[in-house]
């Protein structure tokens, strides 16, 4: 299946290579003064994926300033998380195909697979199936220009540059690729362990595989109470129960409370018990977009099944 699609052999090596040198930095000399710059360049990239690219722009649970948003967006380009169009049209794919043969990082077809293989053996055709899932999002000027590979990697380089001249090479690795190398790490666990039978608990019935883990919720600013996540994709909370701890949770209620976020999609008193059907590819649409994706090959797919064939 997909796992015997061709390796994007640039793409492997650039990933592998972001990660090694976060890695090198390990055997470098670290200083204390590092540390604040690790803290903010982790938090700004974690943020940007988990309250930026999922919850805002892939499932929409809330509103937020023009500003704020480019400034999360650019948090993520600076971590190169993945250009926003790829990234939305991925996921919300992911939600409508949860642990089917066509879930490309489920860890049905193995744990490298669901971790980080998945990015750099996608199938033919994915990148149109992810234009078309995530038009909306083609929509924003910045979103489409990063669809573009050598303006995506303009953020990046411009605060790599930038930690380069004023800390050196040393100062670099230790402050954007050891934070990479772990946002990348928590933010692929959420796919693969967040999705295996025997970690982690289930508060919801789901479809899926999906499971809730405190440690990646740790990690991933709360994204590992996935189980959570996949029976209700448009809340803008994934931990639900007090000692589940959300930091992205807590971000967005702090800017909710500054009035730089509104029409918040919180859990209602009974999230707990009340679970949606997510099972029909267009209850899933509806759910996740608010609307009805045109999909030919799912069209095809119920003429087949009408057919008979
Ligand atoms: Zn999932
Ligand atoms: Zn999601």
């Amino acid at each position: 299946m997909f796992k015997h699609d061709k390796l994007n052999v640039f793409l492997f090596l650039v990933l592998v290579g972001l990660q090694v040198l976060g890695l090198i930095a390990l055997w470098t000399r670290f200083q204390w003064s590092y540390l604040p710059i690790m803290l903010v360049v982790y938090f700004w990239a974690g943020i940007s994926t988990t309250l930026y690219l999922h919850r805002y722009l892939t499932h929409r649970g809330f509103e937020m300033p023009g500003w704020l948003k480019f400034f999360f967006a650019t948090g993520s380009a600076v971590a190169l998380s993945g250009d926003p169009v790829t990234w939305v049209g991925d996921h919300r794919y992911h939600h409508l195909k949860s642990d089917t043969d066509e879930d490309i990082h489920s860890p049905v077809h193995g744990f490298p697979y669901a971790h980080m293989m998945w990015l750099v053996r996608k199938p033919p055709g994915f990148r149109d199936r992810s234009m078309r899932y995530a038009a909306d999002v083609r929509k924003i000027w910045y979103c489409r220009l990063w669809e573009r590979p050598y303006f995506y990697v303009l953020p990046h380089l411009g605060v790599a540059a930038l930690l380069y001249f004023t800390l050196g090479g040393v100062g670099l690795l230790w402050c954007l690729y050891v934070p990479m190398l772990v946002v990348y790490n928590f933010t692929w666990a959420v796919n693969s362990i967040c999705h295996m039978p025997s970690l982690g608990y289930r508060s919801f019935e789901t479809t899926d595989h999906s499971k809730n883990n405190f440690w990646i919720g740790l990690g991933a600013f709360g994204e590992g109470y996935h189980n959570n996540h996949h029976a209700k994709p448009r809340c803008a909370a994934h931990g639900l129960r007090w000692w589940e701890f959300d930091l992205t949770r807590y971000v967005i209620w702090t800017l909710e409370k500054c009035g730089l976020a509104w029409n918040v999609v919180w859990p209602k008193p009974d999230a707990e018990i009340a679970v949606d059907p997510v099972t029909a590819d267009q209850a899933g649409a509806l759910l996740l977009f608010g609307a009805h994706i045109k999909d030919p090959r799912l069209d095809a797919k119920r003429d087949d099944a009408e057919h008979g064939q």
